[in-house]
């Protein structure tokens, strides 16, 4: 039997503190005791055990995601990667931490190199003090400036810089200097998210109260358009609609998300999806610790893969389409893809779709759209 990649994802909750945008779940703690270390690196190490019982799938991708899982003690990611690259069939490609400048400590970089860590993606955001203040996140001027030296000295050169685009105060002139500093210092990855004020966090309050400014569709609409001229011209393929790579490094583990490949995932908050069906661990690290936290199924894995596929810049096949969503969901999509079609968003041919480039820069409210029709 021919086994399917599928990716590991292992949730590292802490930060030293809360951005105010931020709606992952994670707790703002600047130290975390040893001992909760400890119970929480048991948790996973079971939870791993539990999850890879009849695994049918062999794990090429393992991603530390978070919270700030650069905060953790080495050990914890060690014993990690060394467990599930212990799996039946394992071929880990890619092993890929989330990292903040603040908590890159050079000496922790080369034990994680040598544990089998290959790949670091970096929460830079913006180098602007100014803009860093509005997104409610630490800045440390000497840790940005020397984050990608420690990275290249430790041996590790696959590593990405995530920005943040729209936030009000925002020049174009300020987002080409962090691409160019980011560009300078080597990276192979550009994220380019756009900043969008979630439920429930601090942000949409501070906006709500009249304390901070809303960002403008336009502004965030302009920057998106900008940064892919940009990125372009210097050798970066958009593979997704938020993500640039140079040839060879496009992030192996959201592909598997955004091509509906089964992922394991652990940790409090983490979701999975094995054998057709989408899981959640619940929200409480006490729950998590105690070895009571419940999975809470997640509802229409088809849509979200469809949302995922439709984020790819590539083209996607229908055929492959109509197997996931059914004959009725499929004749709801064909619907509405004839008024998006009428609007330039997507292209249909040859029984393939693919977003077009406004399309791409509408994406957010395009996929809204899509989802909330077939969801209906
Ligand atoms: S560092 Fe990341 S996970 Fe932590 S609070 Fe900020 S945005 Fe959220």
């Amino acid at each position: 039997m021919i086994l399917q990649a599928l990716g590991v994802y292992v949730h590292l909750p802490f930060c030293d503190v809360k951005c105010a945008y931020c709606d992952f779940y994670s707790i703002a703690r600047r130290h975390v005791d040893e001992d909760v270390w400890q119970r929480y690196r048991a948790r996973l190490l079971q939870e791993l055990k539990e999850k890879s019982e009849n695994l049918q799938g062999k794990p090429v991708s393992l991603f530390f995601g978070g919270g700030t899982p650069s905060k953790a003690p080495p050990y914890i990611i060690g014993d990690l990667i060394e467990a599930v690259a212990k799996l039946p069939g394992a071929q880990l490609k890619e092993v890929t931490m989330e990292a903040n400048p603040e908590s890159l400590q050079s000496q922790n970089l080369k034990q994680l190199k040598s544990y089998g860590l290959n790949r670091v993606s970096v929460g830079i955001q913006s180098t602007s003090a100014e803009i860093l203040k509005y997104l409610g996140r630490l800045y440390n001027e000497k840790s940005y400036r020397e984050v990608f030296e420690k990275l290249q000295n430790a041996g590790i050169h696959n590593y990405s810089a995530d920005f943040i685009l729209g936030t009000p105060g925002l020049k174009m002139e300020q987002v080409f200097k962090d691409l160019n500093w980011a560009l300078q210092g080597q990276v192979k990855h550009i994220s380019a998210y756009t900043l969008t004020v979630e439920p429930d966090t601090m942000l949409e309050a501070a906006i709500k109260s009249g304390r901070q400014r809303k960002s403008s569709d336009r502004r965030l609409w302009l920057q998106q358009i900008k940064v892919a001229e940009f990125l372009h011209e210097r050798g970066f393929k958009q593979y997704e609609v938020s993500n640039y790579a140079l040839k060879n490094y496009q992030s192996l583990h959201n592909q598997l998300y955004w091509k509906y490949r089964q992922y394991i995932g652990l940790g409090v908050s983490a979701h999975s999806f094995l054998n057709g069906k989408r899981t959640a661990n619940v929200k409480s690290l006490e729950k998590y610790l105690n070895g009571t936290a419940s999975l809470v199924e997640t509802a229409k894995p088809e849509i979200d893969f469809f949302i995922g596929s439709l984020r790819l810049t590539g083209k996607q096949s229908l055929l492959q389409l109509k197997r996931l969503l059914g004959e009725q969901k499929y004749k709801d999509f064909l619907n509405i893809a004839q008024d998006l079609q009428r609007r330039n968003l997507i292209q249909i041919q040859n029984l393939h779709f693919q977003m077009t480039e406004k399309g791409l820069m509408n994406a957010d409210q395009l996929l809204k759209e899509i989802t909330d029709a077939l969801a209906s």
